[in-house]
């Protein structure tokens, strides 16, 4: 049997040191199915700072968290050998050198074999992921559950930062446009071509409204007709409304529920998932109970029952 997070009937949930989800931490992958890693870093956050304390606060929060998923049918880490591999020692000083970190280290989750389920950090983190994952895998199909389009080209000059990630992830040919859907995406616009970059390289938008008018079901059957092959899923918690979610940076009122949240990572259990990220919490923002930071771990786990899902055939 694969490693186990540790027993809450004789180690109780808020004691030891914080691992995701209790599992053990581990720097040698070999044999490992999933890495969850952690990407502390917000140096590309235009406006309120802080999700570089979010891996701590998740790992925290992810204490209670059980390892059969009831709606997925599924024991993860019965199946797969599941880890955490810390985090990524990324600069928070300068942007450049900590893409180089982030780039080489899920380069290094590659090589071994393993799947990297990333707790970030803000948006601008993907990047480098997709950098090391397109290496290895080729063009990716990308989800993206976001309030915010994040294809702007730059910002203050600087070409990266996080409302920039995916402009530049089609340009370096790291996703393909074709099989690259955005969900949930709302809130006031600078202007009406705000969505030329999709119009233009053929890039599926599903806005808040039609998943509220489409319903889930429909929208996860979109996500699927959309994606297909390797697939990377980014989930910004600011997709989901801040009256759940409200430890974010850049708050956008209107969104999803948690259980919506939920659901749709849920739907994604059918793709061939090849890593994944949370961004965007920022737990200096967070409601009383650190209710962003419970319910990023709760996506985290159902990314890991995703994957877990598809291993099972
Ligand atoms: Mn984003
Ligand atoms: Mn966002």
């Amino acid at each position: 049997m694969p490693v186990q997070p540790r027993d809450a009937f004789s180690s109780p949930r808020f004691a030891q040191p914080a691992t995701f989800m209790r599992l053990p931490y581990r720097t040698d992958l070999t044999g490992v199915d999933i890495a969850l890693l952690g990407v502390p870093f917000d140096g590309g956050t235009s406006y309120r700072p802080g999700a570089r304390l979010a891996p701590r606060e998740i790992r925290s929060q992810s204490s209670l968290i059980r390892p059969y998923n009831y709606f997925q049918k599924i024991a993860p880490f019965d199946r797969l050998t599941v880890v955490d591999h810390g985090d990524v020692d990324a600069s928070p000083i300068s942007l450049d050198l900590a893409y180089e970190s982030i780039e080489r280290a899920i380069s290094s989750t590659v090589s071994a074999g393993a799947i990297p389920v990333v707790a970030g950090g803000d948006h601008s983190i993907s990047l480098p992921i997709l950098r090391a994952l397109a290496r290895a895998h080729g063009p990716l199909a990308l989800v993206q559950f976001d309030s915010h389009i994040d294809t702007w080209e730059q910002d203050f000059g600087s070409p990266y930062f996080h409302g920039s990630p995916f402009w530049h992830a089609v340009k370096e040919h790291l996703i393909d446009p074709a099989r690259f859907i955005q969900v949930g995406i709302r809130g006031p616009m600078y202007g009406a071509d705000d969505f030329a970059f999709q119009q233009e390289h053929g890039i599926t938008v599903r806005d808040i409204g039609q998943v509220h008018d489409g319903g889930i079901a429909a929208t996860i059957a979109e996500v699927r007709r959309v994606a297909g092959g390797p697939t990377y899923v980014t989930f910004d918690i600011d997709s989901v409304d801040p009256a759940f979610a409200p430890g974010t940076g850049t708050p956008e009122v209107g969104g999803l529920t948690s259980d919506e949240a939920l659901r749709l990572v849920r739907g994604l259990a059918e793709l061939d998932l090849v890593g994944c990220d949370l961004v965007e919490v920022s737990p200096p923002f967070d409601g009383p109970g650190q209710i962003t930071s419970l319910l990023a771990a709760n996506l985290l786990f159902e990314m890991v029952c995703a994957i877990a899902k598809r291993r099972q055939g």
